[in-house]
């Protein structure tokens, strides 16, 4: 019987076995070079590290059965996927970006795609119409979005922005970090190319930079992209794509703690008096819940936010007095972290002052409680 469950694949890594010792676990394939036939023929496919690596196909192959695609690439960092797709437009081209996302691929968008000439609109993507009256027909070529959006969770509904990215002839990206396969599948929802940093959720465990690529189809921009990897060659280590396997078999155990945690500690500092606003989209006060119960399966995710009552300084003294909560940037992984995000934003951020977030990892939810009430009482 094929497994069918996605759980249950990611446990099994797609019940990969190796034919010569029956060993469960894929090898690390650390060759950066490969024979080739007598015949002057590759016919294991493999030549040389760069294009391609024994390795890393086996989270490629896995990812792409769980986000439902058609093709998966892996590469060495969030980043170097998601920037990736737009070095595969052309100059000139159009791109609608949402005001609230990454703030790593922001900054990348405003200044190297500005200089290779291609011009982003930022706007609230969260707002469909805001969305559909920024597509300039025919030379919109590139709708990014990402949902939920760091650092407020802000929710963008994936089938209307599909829509409207189709409609005017463009596609439609989604940076699918935060909810992963296991609460999101943009594709059933129309998207067209799935990124994720796989430095997050998917590895889990903090030790791995990794990002990954997940196609509808195989067409020509997939080929293309394909094609900047192989020739930039910020490809996944042989390492890291091993420690990413092994990760991804947890992946929806982990989902499923993280997500009942994140909503446990959401709704106990609801009305708070050390708390002015708890950010994240399980309450039902958060501007994208009803959007967000419709896209998001078993759950909303373990990244929140809250904003502390008396502006920054209070807020960093809070993360300075939390012992559970390890104060690092970062999300996904099984320890909690907390993070004054305007700190490491900088100016230009849209993120308020008074902002913390947190990244819920799967340790005791008492705990973890338990903590931030210590640190906000202190204050
Ligand atoms: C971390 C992150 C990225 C960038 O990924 P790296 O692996 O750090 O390069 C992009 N998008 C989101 C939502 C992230 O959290």
């Amino acid at each position: 019987m094929e497994p069918c469950h996605p759980a249950t694949m990611a446990a099994q890594a797609l019940g990969w076995i190796d034919e010569s010792t029956g060993a469960l676990i894929p090898p690390v394939h650390p060759a950066t070079t490969f024979v080739r036939d007598p015949d002057n023929q590759y016919r294991t496919g493999y030549s040389y590290g760069r294009p391609t690596n024994p390795t890393f196909i086996h989270p490629e192959a896995l990812l792409s059965r769980l986000e439902g695609g058609a093709a998966c690439l892996t590469f060495a960092s969030g980043m170097a996927a998601a920037t990736a797709v737009f070095l595969a437009l052309r100059p000139g081209d159009h791109i609608v970006a949402p005001q609230v996302m990454y703030w790593g691929l922001r900054n990348w968008l405003k200044n190297a795609a500005a200089e290779r000439g291609q011009v982003v609109d930022f706007v609230d993507a969260s707002a469909t119409d805001a969305l559909a009256s920024a597509m300039q027909p025919g030379r919109t070529k590139l709708v990014w979005i990402e949902t939920p959006a760091n650092p407020t969770w802000a929710i963008t509904n994936i089938a209307s922005a599909a829509e409207i990215a189709r409609s005017a002839g463009a596609r439609l990206a989604i940076d699918s970090t935060v909810a992963t396969p296991v609460l999101t599948r943009p594709i059933e929802l129309g998207a067209d190319i799935v990124m994720h940093s796989a430095t997050k959720y998917l590895n889990g465990h903090s030790d791995v930079m990794a990002g990954a690529l997940v196609a509808a189809r195989h067409d020509e921009l997939w080929e293309r992209i394909a094609a900047i990897r192989a020739g930039n060659g910020a490809i996944l280590g042989s390492f890291e794509a091993w420690l990413l396997l092994r990760g991804m078999r947890t992946l929806y155990l982990r989902l499923e703690r993280c997500c009942r945690t994140a909503q446990a500690i959401a709704e106990h500092f609801v009305g708070h008096r050390r708390i002015v606003a708890s950010l994240y989209p399980g309450l039902p006060h958060h501007p994208g819940h009803a959007v967000a119960a419709r896209q998001m399966l078993g759950g909303f995710g373990g990244m929140l936010s809250i904003r502390v009552a008396g502006g920054e300084s209070a807020a960093i003294a809070t993360a300075a007095r939390v012992s559970v909560w390890k104060r690092a940037t970062s999300l996904g992984g099984v320890e909690s972290l907390i993070e004054h995000r305007a700190s490491i934003e900088g100016p230009g951020s849209p993120a308020p002052p008074d902002l913390l977030r947190l990244s819920v990892g799967i340790e005791d939810a008492a705990d973890l409680i338990g903590d931030l009430e210590q640190a906000l009482a202190a204050g």
